[in-house]
């Protein structure tokens, strides 16, 4: 992949010492991974039937990444905006979902939003809230990531710092949140990763509680009933939302799905 310097489009983490790598190929075309048609399992839209497009590349290595192909290892070809409108041309489906790997390290990912949005498309970007970007969506769906992110043992010693340096940003979280509507979602596995998001919630201005939801790390259904077992209540003493990962029930872990 070749990397463009791009620091006047891009708001990396204040203090990081990798402002000035966001991993950009080119400012007209964006890495897709997979576009596919499936259904919302995670946040407010559970259940809605969506398009996804998913972007390959990612600035941080979460160890417990499910879509590997388009972080660690990416995979897919670079594509324009048009091309890839091209090929959702025929889905006659009203939501798209932009997810990745991290679709806010493209620059072309604001072409692309407001092309869906001239085709009268919802659009929800996934992000884990490092990046900032002049994008518009209907639903800004954050994921933070905890020191149970953390790669060490399984990347690179200068991964290991990227992704430390980079992961914390409660600062481009807020910036998001001011643009329009979002949902915050934690990915936790333990009662310590729990208490992790009180933590970072008290560092976090202005959030509105009820947007903020605890998503357990699992992968399989059996794993997933585990963690909820002591998550759902845990979420209720805190006032916190739950949220599972429906996509795992009613697929498997899938790619395409
Ligand atoms: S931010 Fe998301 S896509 Fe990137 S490594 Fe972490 S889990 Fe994977």
């Amino acid at each position: 992949m070749e990397y463009l310097s791009n620091p006047h489009k891009i708001q990396q983490c204040p203090g990081s010492p990798f402002v000035a790598e966001p991993f950009v190929e080119s400012h007209r075309l964006i890495r897709i991974s997979e576009i596919f048609q499936s259904v919302q399992g995670e946040g407010f839209l559970t259940g809605t039937p969506s398009i996804f497009i998913r972007t390959s590349g990612c600035n941080l290595r979460c160890w417990y990444c499910d879509t590997r192909y388009a972080s660690w290892e990416p995979e897919g070809d670079s594509l324009s905006v048009e091309e890839i409108l091209r090929q959702i041309e025929d889905f006659r489906i009203e939501h798209v979902v932009v997810t990745g790997g991290e679709p806010m390290i493209f620059e072309a990912l604001t072409d692309l939003c407001r092309e869906l949005k001239r085709r009268g498309k919802h659009i929800t970007i996934e992000t884990a809230g490092t990046l900032d970007r002049n994008a518009s969506c209907d639903l800004w769906s954050i994921s933070p990531k905890l020191s149970n992110s953390n790669p060490e043992g399984y990347a690179s010693e200068t991964w290991v710092r990227k992704h430390e340096a980079l992961r914390y940003a409660p600062q481009v979280v807020e910036s998001l949140m001011a643009k329009g509507e979002y949902q915050i979602k934690f990915v936790v596995g333990s009662i310590l990763d729990a208490e992790e998001v009180l933590e970072y919630l008290a560092h976090l201005r202005g959030y509105d509680r009820h947007r903020v939801m605890l998503m357990p790390r699992a992968t399989q259904t059996d794993q997933l009933d585990i963690q909820l077992s002591w998550l759902a209540d845990w979420c209720k003493s805190h006032d916190l939302r739950l949220c599972d990962r429906q996509h795992i029930r009613w697929f498997g872990n899938r790619r395409g799905t």
